[in-house]
This record gives structure tokens, C-alpha cells and sequence, in this order.
């Protein structure tokens, strides 16, 4: 029954062929064996059973919901009323927020059980969970390789059948490029479409939460329940919440346009991915849908604009972390406050996070905002620009979601760059603002392989509908 997907387990829990409870057991007791992959850094077992009886108990008292009694797991750094929340780092060590976050809040009135809080990389910045102050998580098709990140911990988690689904977070490409290594389903929706109340800030104007599924409908059913207006996030949209669900079966990739950017094909895709998202390409076509070759010549400005904004609005979030207002509380003798709060920081925060928080203050600071800031600010405003233009031409973009498949611990590790440029297809989709989706496309010597799609603002609907056409004949990918 842990194999189920949530529609799948759904219909169980809707005739009574299945509790809620016995399928929150049947992952918890999967769950006990977790040190292996490291998919969760906390385990709220007591919690998940008490969530389980109470929705079996709705249930059976003839009231019916999407989520109703579904497990899941959520990423480390939502804010989960009475369950640790660390962010993957240890200045949050032993902090139990005292609310939920609204995506949170949602699925828990939704009557969703959570199984846990899955590993990430320190305040999600990584690649591959490597990051993480807590130890990495392992990929299940390969245990000497990462498992993408930084939502690591929550695709790893729904490829191992160690939860029915997981939300994630994508800031640069955090849930689609560990769906991507992971062969799952991971889905980045509009800037603005899910709210941000509660999940604790990296780049403010990047982040999005999004969830992690094993197939397509899955993914539908949770952006469903978690999208739309909050009075508590300024930048959630005042929009309607469509059926995502629903509206699968309506789909068509039939006469849809779809854009392929000559850019992303070119230098630095590995082979292996290259041949498997072609091939996805040509079922595309196949299927209905007119290719055609664009160009989107500021993706080689992508890494560059994203290094410089995300870590300066991470620079501006992560000043609250002082021992003071949150966080650990570590300094000896200190001399004066300002030796308190730094030394707390330096106890506290990993090497990825003091890099960033460096990088960012030192965009920031006078004399060199306006060289550094401002110009990726201007960079940035370009490329969505030439986002908007090529959306004139076609009705999506298709390509790679990574370089290269899965890599082996350590790959990166005397090389930040590199690690950076792991997110060069991802990055541009979150500094546009738009939707996109990784769906499994294929295995490369046994690894998964993501095919990116990606989708004018506010088409989900769209992206969904066609990555739905496709998982549909190309099948799902299981270990
Ligand atoms: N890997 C990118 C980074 O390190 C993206 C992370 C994310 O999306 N949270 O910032």
C-alpha cells in the first residue's frame, strides 16, 4: 500500500478498503529503517497517528476531501505548529515553532496526516542535501549518489515509497531538479500562486513551495489544496484556484507550440540526458504538438543575476538568526553584543550559508549596490522580458531540468561553481517568475532523467494537462 499514489490511496480510503491509520503504520514502520537514505530529519510519529484516527474517524463519519487521511511529508524549513523545524541547520536546532505556516495550516485542515520534516540543504541552499548540518540523504536508485536539492529529503522520500507525497521548495530549482535525480514528479508553480507565510525566507522574491508526487494527477491534487490568495503573504495572487485535477482529462497537447531554446542543448548537457529528453521531445511531437526552435540568449546571465539577488535577500532574511529573537543560543563570555550575535553565527551557520550571506552583503553594500544589485536587478527584468516575447511565439518550453544526471557525493564539493551551475535550466524559470514542472522521461544507465516543462504565468493548468499527456504514454518510472 506505501506504492499507492494519493488518488490511488484516495479511493481506498474512500470505499473503506483501506484506514488511515493502517497506511500512516505501514510508513511509519517503513520509516523506522530510514538511516540508510536519511529522507526525514524528524519523524512525528505520535503526531501522524492521531492525525490518521481523526481522519478515519471523519471518514467514516461519511465526510470525503482530496487529502482526507493521505501521508505525507513536508520540508524542513515550513514552519509546522509543535514539530521541530531546523531549515537543515543547526542555529534552528530544537526550535518548535509555536504555528503552522499557511500551506501547512491548510493541509493539516484538510486532514492530511505528516508523516515528518524532510532533510534539505542548509536554509535550501544546495543542490544536493549535501548542505545539510544534519547529514546528506542518499537517492534510492543509487546510494553513492545525491539526491538532488535542496528538497532532497522529500523526493528521495517519495521515490522510496516512504511517503504518498511531498512538498518541497524551489527557490533556483529545488524541487525540480531533485524530482529530476529522484524520478518523481516536481512541480514549481507561479510566483505568487502558493503562499509564502510560513516557509522561512532564503530569497523572498524566488521562493515557491511545491509539490513532490509519483505521478502527474498527484501533483494537480496537492498545488490544488495548497494555492491561492492569503491575506498573510502580499505577493500571493488574488486569483482563483482552477481544478487542476480536473481539468486533466480536457488536455490536449495536440496543436500546442512548443518551444525547444537552442541554448539548453547545447555545451554542458551530458549525453545521456540529451538523448532521453530528445527522445521525450519526439513523443511530444508525436502526441500532437508542433516543435519549434527558440532562443533564450540570457540564460548564460542566469547563474550570475541569481548569485548575486538570492544571496542578498538571504543576506537581509538570515540577519534575524542572532541567538537573540531565534536561533542557537552558543556564545561564551562575549565581549559586547555584537561579539554575542557573531559569535552565535558562526557557531550556528554552515559554510554554504556564510558564503551566501557574504556574497550578499557584499552586493548590497554601499559602492557596490548599484554594480552589482541594481545590474542584476536590470539583468533580471531582460530575462523575463525574453520569457514574455518567446511566450508570443509558443505555448510552452520544453527541455532538460538538469545537466546531467544524479552525481556521486563529493562531485562539487572544492567547487562551488559547479554545484551552481547544476541549476543552469532551472534558475531562469524562477527569476521569470513562471511555472514549470520535471517529469521522469527516462533512466540513463539506471538514473533518472527529467524532462522540463515550462509554462507562460498562471498556466498551470496547461503544463499540467501536457505533462499528463505525456506521463500518460510514456508511463511512470518505478524503481
Ligand atoms: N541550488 C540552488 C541554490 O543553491 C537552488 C536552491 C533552491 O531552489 N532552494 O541556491
Amino acid at each position: 500500500m506505501v506504492e499507492l499514489t494519493l488518488h490511488e490511496a484516495r479511493a481506498r480510503l474512500d470505499t473503506g478498503e483501506l484506514t488511515a491509520l493502517a497506511l500512516t503504520d505501514a510508513f511509519l514502520e517503513r520509516m523506522a529503517a530510514d538511516e540508510s537514505l536519511h529522507c526525514y530529519l524528524t519523524q512525528s510519529a505520535d503526531l501522524a497517528r492521531e492525525q490518521a484516527a481523526a481522519a478515519d474517524e471523519r471518514l467514516a463519519a461519511g465526510e470525503r476531501g482530496a487529502l482526507l487521511g493521505l501521508p505525507i511529508a513536508l520540508k524542513d524549513v515550513l514552519s509546522t505548529e509543535g514539530v521541530p523545524t531546523t531549515c537543515g541547520s543547526r542555529i534552528l536546532e530544537g526550535y518548535v515553532p509555536p504555528w503552522d505556516g499557511t500551506v501547512v495550516a491548510r493541509l493539516r485542515r484538510a486532514g492530511a496526516v505528516f508523516l515528518g520534516k524532510s532533510n534539505t540543504d542548509e536554509f535550501a541552499m544546495g543542490s544536493s542535501t549535501e548542505n545539510s548540518a544534519y547529514g546528506p540523504t542518499r537517492n534510492p536508485w543509487d546510494s553513492t549518489r545525491v539526491p538532488g536539492g535542496s528538497s532532497g529529503g522529500s523526493a528521495a522520500a517519495v521515490a522510496a515509497d516512504l511517503c504518498l507525497a511531498a512538498l518541497g521548495t524551489d527557490t533556483g530549482g529545488s524541487v525540480r531538479q531533485p524530482a529530476s535525480f529522484c524520478g518523481v514528479v516536481g512541480l514549481k508553480p507561479t510566483y505568487g500562486r502558493v503562499s509564502r507565510y510560513g516557509l522561512v525566507a532564503f530569497a523572498s522574491s524566488l521562493d515557491q513551495i511545491g509539490p513532490l508526487t509519483k505521478d502527474v494527477r498527484d501533483a494537480a491534487l496537492l498545488l490544488e489544496a495548497i494555492a491561492g490568495a492569503d491575506p498573510l503573504d502580499s505577493t500571493s495572487a488574488p486569483r482563483a484556484v482552477p481544478p487542476y485535477a480536473e481539468a486533466l482529462e480536457r488536455s490536449e497537447l495536440r496543436g500546442l507550440r512548443i518551444g525547444l531554446p537552442s541554448e539548453w542543448f547545447g555545451d554542458g548537457l551530458s549525453s545521456a540526458v540529451r538523448s532521453h529528453v530528445a527522445a521525450a521531445v519526439a513523443q511530444l511531437e508525436a502526441l500532437g504538438a508542433e516543435l519549434r526552435e527558440i532562443s533564450l540568449p540570457m540564460t548564460a546571465y542566469s547563474i550570475p543575476i541569481y548569485y548575486i539577488l538570492a544571496p542578498a535577500e538571504a543576506s537581509a532574511n538570515l540577519a534575524r538568526y542572532d541567538g537573540v529573537r531565534y536561533g542557537l543560543r552558543a556564545a561564551e563570555s562575549p565581549a559586547d553584543i555584537f561579539d554575542f550575535i557573531a559569535q552565535n553565527r558562526e557557531a550556528g551557520f554552515g559554510a554554504e550559508v556564510k558564503r551566501r550571506i557574504m556574497l550578499g552583503a557584499y552586493a548590497l553594500s554601499a559602492g557596490y549596490q548599484e554594480a552589482y544589485y541594481k545590474k542584476a536587478q536590470s539583468a533580471r527584468t531582460l530575462l523575463k522580458q525574453e520569457f514574455d516575447q518567446t511566450f508570443e511565439q509558443v505555448d510552452l518550453i520544453a527541455g532538460p531540468t538538469t545537466p546531467s544526471t544524479a552525481f556521486t557525493f563529493g562531485a562539487h564539493a572544492n567547487d562551488p561553481l559547479a554545484m551552481y551551475l547544476e541549476d543552469i535550466y532551472t534558475i531562469p524559470v524562477n527569476l521569470a517568475g513562471l511555472p514549470a514542472i520535471s517529469v521522469p522521461c527516462g533512466l540513463a544507465d539506471g538514473l533518472p532523467v527529467g524532462l522540463q516543462l515550462i509554462a507562460p504565468a498562471w498556466e498551470e493548468e496547461r503544463l499540467l494537462g501536457a505533462a499528463y499527456r505525456y506521463e500518460a504514454a510514456r508511463g511512470t518510472i518505478k524503481r
